[in-house]
């Protein structure tokens, strides 16, 4: 299995994609939830620069309930958002509005493994209809 194209980046986010697409969609997992909008904006690890802002009504059908979004750092090893447990949380309580910031776990690049961490942070907003 480990060809020649490996890197750890590659197999952490081989390992992640599988462990989303064998995770039940957001309709299966959460019978109340009836509409959900994210709204995502990425920043540098100083929280100043932003990298960039998107927004959207996510369609529970087809969504996966292990609920992740990808660093913006091209380089980032074993990082990205896993936002899963925000959302359970957030749909357990019945809120209506979550919102709060996440920093990347990862490492800022394959050549600072275990030296420099990413930190880049994703502020996010999340709107929940029942
Ligand atoms: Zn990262």
């Amino acid at each position: 299995m480990h060809g020649p194209r490996t890197s750890p980046r590659s197999e952490y986010l081989l390992k992640e994609k599988q462990r989303v697409l064998e995770s039940p969609s957001l309709a299966e997992k959460f019978h109340k939830l009836k509409s959900l909008t994210v709204d995502l904006v990425h920043f540098d690890p100083e929280g100043v620069t932003k990298n960039s802002q998107i927004k959207y009504t996510v369609n529970l059908e087809h969504a996966k309930s292990v609920f992740r979004f990808g660093c913006h750092n091209h380089e980032c090893v074993r990082g990205d958002f896993d936002l899963s447990d925000v959302l359970t949380q957030a749909v357990t309580a019945k809120r209506k509005s979550v919102s709060g910031e996440a920093r990347c776990q990862g490492w800022r690049s394959r050549s600072t493994i275990d030296t420099v961490p990413c930190r880049n942070i994703l502020r996010y907003k999340f709107t929940l209809g029942y």
